[in-house]
């Protein structure tokens, strides 16, 4: 299994983090934005670890997964494939109390003497089941039953439930370390072998070929624009700017880091910020890059492809820059 990759929003905030005037009013909003997806993280990355256990020639294990389900996309933030069944596991990481209704079909949690509510995971869950059945018919996959758990990652949580429990659901409740004796134990109870290897490995192919990554506009939820952010080229030592250019490489004015690649970072910072469009004047605006042909070398070094006359030319950029 890979490493978990940070997500795009987790990366979107960092970098907007980084080109935010320490003075600015939105900047607290967005450090508690940026706080929150990095517990998100770390609790994915806690249950991953107990994920590796899982055999690889037995179950295929795919993270943070978002696909089409021909009416709307949905997120998963774990599928395991086996041949007797699809595990869905959705990852809470709340600190605090957590408590179950199964009754109204609600999750309060409970931390530093407030009550919050949440929409119940498991209803969460069960649609996303019906969702990923109408994406496996759209790609004529044989039916496979599906499972779910919910995982809650912070071991000092507490958990609590309430309410009649027809359905199981208590059980489905589960800690990181409970992942691979309860998934041993779902194997024994659905017996039969729905799809063989060739077609787990399809599937998985067919999933990560569909996935398609959130990217929201991170400027317009915080009520940004462009000209809120920092231009030049940032210090990827100090985080200061601007780095001050030399005949062949940048240098930090502030702590000596020399770099000879450090406006790649600028273009990064646009792509997740801005989009995946850019123009030479829009990136040596952003960038504060001086001459013409320095940008554009650098653009169609970065580029897949480019629409438009030498002038008004937009340059669509690579995926991972
Ligand atoms: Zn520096």
């Amino acid at each position: 299994m890979e490493k978990r990759m940070e997500t795009t929003q987790h990366k979107q905030l960092a970098s907007l983090l980084g080109r935010l005037p320490l003075v600015h009013s939105k900047r607290s909003d967005v450090q508690e934005q940026y706080a929150i997806r990095s517990a998100g993280h770390f609790g994915e990355t806690t249950t991953d670890h107990f994920l590796q256990y899982l055999h690889s020639e037995e179950y295929h294990v795919i993270q943070d997964i978002r696909l089409f389900d021909g009416i709307q996309h949905f997120q998963i933030d774990c599928l395991v494939l086996t041949p007797f069944f699809l595990l869905i596991i959705e990852v809470k990481n709340f600190r605090g109390k957590l408590i179950f209704d199964f009754e109204h079909h609600q999750l309060f949690r409970i931390f530093e003497g407030k009550k919050e509510t949440f929409p119940d995971p498991f209803l969460q869950v069960e649609h996303q089941s019906y969702q990923l059945k109408m994406w496996l018919d759209q790609f004529n996959f044989p039916e496979i039953p599906t499972h779910s758990f919910v995982v809650v990652t912070n071991p000092k949580t507490v958990i609590k439930t309430y309410g009649p429990d027809p359905e199981g659901r208590r059980k489905r409740i589960i800690r990181p370390k409970q992942i691979l004796s309860s998934v041993t134990s779902l194997t024994s109870i659905f017996n039969r072998e729905y799809w063989d290897f060739p077609q787990i490995k399809t599937a998985a192919s067919r999933f990560e070929k569909e996935n398609t990554p959130y990217r929201g506009r991170i400027l317009e939820k915080f009520n940004l624009t462009i000209e809120d952010l920092v231009k030049g080229v940032q210090c990827q030592k100090c985080k200061r700017f601007p780095m001050e250019r030399r005949r062949d490489h940048r240098v930090c004015g502030w702590c000596g880091f020399k770099s000879k690649n450090a406006h790649l970072a600028a273009l990064r910072d646009f792509q997740l910020l801005v989009g995946n469009e850019i123009s030479n004047v829009e990136f040596r605006e952003f960038a504060e890059i001086k001459t013409e042909y320095t940008a554009r070398r650098i653009l169609l070094e970065n580029s897949q492809s480019f629409s438009g006359r030498t002038k008004d030319r937009k340059y669509k950029l690579k995926p991972d820059i």
